[in-house]
């Protein structure tokens, strides 16, 4: 068994999706807008199909339920991360993600929706939205019925290299013109706030979920100004350690080893070129380091985002 395997990506077709998973980055994708690409997941609404070593062929949630232990035993019912490439042609809906009290509840067991982004390209004027101004369940419903978005939400510019932690409760929008690495929970679990009234190709309108959304609300998250990370202070440098993941970006120039004593590790190059433990790699580049492999070698001229509990 291969200490590092690789995956097949599922691509997901969203009505604010663009092109750029094909142009940008290389992948071959379906016809029209294409939104997502699901590229380390063990979800059952994008469960990777594993392309390397003693494994392929099966997907990445038969190898969590079968073989534990080239996880190192890890807990859990189900692989706990997805990591995801999301290409924003047009803007993504406002929504909020529950956390995992609420999900199990409410969603049939389902995890909650910790996520995080690494933005990866931004057009020159591009905005987020990253939290809101109501000051409760009524003030928020108010203010949406009347339409006051602007007032209401949070937007601020972003920049390639940005990051935002995204904890449940949290109001957001990924808006045009934006592409993000996202590592979040393995949760497929969003209330749709406002939509944009805009319409389907078949007609319809997507659901909302105001009732669920008003439910999960965080009112008492202080809306946040950039997402500008502080200057880095070696080629590793943590984005956020939270209970459900550790994120942290790598600038490789020349060669690096950086350890890995995690049950897994998910690896994204996200810039450049090289070779990882001896696999040449560039940008869109997605594996998966198993318990068996306790360190990265890096070598090349490239930035990569890696992900672990
Ligand atoms: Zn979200």
């Amino acid at each position: 068994m291969d200490a590092i395997i690789t995956l097949e990506p599922v691509f997901k077709e969203k009505i604010w999706g663009g092109r750029k998973l094909e142009t940008e980055f290389g992948y071959t994708i379906p016809a029209g807008p294409v939104g997502e690409c699901w590229a380390i997941s063990a979800h059952p609404n994008g469960d990777c199909t594993i392309t390397s070593g003693d494994y392929a062929g099966k997907t990445l949630s038969w190898l969590w339920a079968h073989h534990r232990e080239l996880f190192r035993g890890a807990e859990g019912e189900v692989f706990p991360l997805l990591v995801k490439i999301i290409d924003a042609a047009d803007d993504l809906s406002i929504q909020v993600h529950p956390d995992d009290a609420y999900a199990a509840e409410h969603e049939n067991g389902s995890l909650g929706k910790k996520e995080c982004w690494y933005v990866l390209d931004a057009d020159e004027g591009a905005t987020i939205v990253v939290g809101q101004r109501a000051r409760d369940r009524a003030e928020f419903a108010a203010m949406v019925e009347e339409g006051r978005w602007g007032e209401l939400l949070n937007e601020i510019p972003i920049h390639a290299g940005d990051f935002f932690q995204i904890d449940p409760g949290t109001v957001h929008a990924i808006k045009a013109g934006t592409v993000v690495l996202e590592s979040q929970q393995s949760s497929d679990v969003t209330y749709r706030v406002y939509d944009y009234d805009r319409r389907q190709d078949d007609g319809t309108l997507r659901p909302l979920h105001m009732a669920q959304a008003l439910d999960v609300i965080d009112f008492d998250a202080a809306p946040i100004a950039t997402g500008e990370l502080p200057p880095a202070e070696g080629p590793v440098q943590v984005l956020e350690a939270n209970d459900c993941y550790t994120v942290a970006r790598i600038k490789v120039d020349g060669s690096l080893t950086v350890p890995t004593p995690h049950p897994f590790t998910c690896v994204s190059v996200t810039r450049g070129s090289g070779e990882l433990n001896g696999v040449p790699v560039g940008r869109g580049s997605h594996l998966l380091a198993l318990a068996a492999c306790d360190q990265l070698e890096l070598t090349g001229d490239m930035e990569l985002v890696i992900s672990y509990l």
